[in-house]
């Protein structure tokens, strides 16, 4: 859950950040940024800023915003029907970007959110520059987080079924609630 206020806060913030980081976008996309808390209720540490620029039967693209030291929980894209489950390519446009899958446990740079070991076990970490990107299979599990200056990437992605995506966190939620104060 997540104030109206915080929404347009982190809305405002996230735009800035993404023009600043040389995307242009209009100001009906900039209102239209997805403020996700994944239903944990503390954006600035687990959630993540969604802008969709193309969504249809088949492709997904998105800018995505992280602020400095927001994480992205762990999850991975399951299959759905015939469909083997969604292929993303996240490249990073600004900000350094501490991605881990799986593999080798390399964690160094990165941290996890106090008390929340159980639910970031992906620790094979990459270290991601502006124009550095990874392409994640279907059912890979996956998390990022940004640097002190947040980031600010592209997603692009066979469909995106963001409701139906898994979390190793059981208390997440996909759908963000927004609060009237
Ligand atoms: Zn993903």
């Amino acid at each position: 859950m997540i104030t109206r206020r915080q929404q347009n806060a982190a809305r405002k913030k996230a735009a800035e950040m993404i023009r600043a980081a040389g995307v242009r976008i209009t100001d009906t996309e900039a209102a239209g940024i997805e403020v996700v808390d994944f239903g944990l209720s503390h954006l600035e540490k687990e959630g993540v800023q969604v802008l969709t620029l193309v969504q249809t039967e088949r492709i997904s693209i998105k800018v995505l915003v992280l602020f400095a030291d927001q994480s992205e929980p762990e999850h991975w894209h399951p299959p759905v029907g015939e469909d083997p489950g969604k292929e993303e390519t996240v490249r990073v446009v600004s900000g350094t970007v501490y991605f881990y899958i799986p593999g080798e446990n390399t964690f160094n740079r990165g941290f996890i959110v106090a008390g929340k070991e159980d639910c970031y076990t992906m620790r094979n970490e990459i270290v991601m520059k502006p124009g550095d990107q990874i392409t994640l299979q279907p059912g890979e599990k996956h998390w990022f987080q940004a640097h002190s200056e947040g980031a600010v990437m592209y997603s692009f992605s066979t469909i995106a079924r963001d409701a139906l995506d898994q979390f190793t966190d059981p208390g997440i939620e996909r759908i963000t609630k927004i609060v009237d104060e």
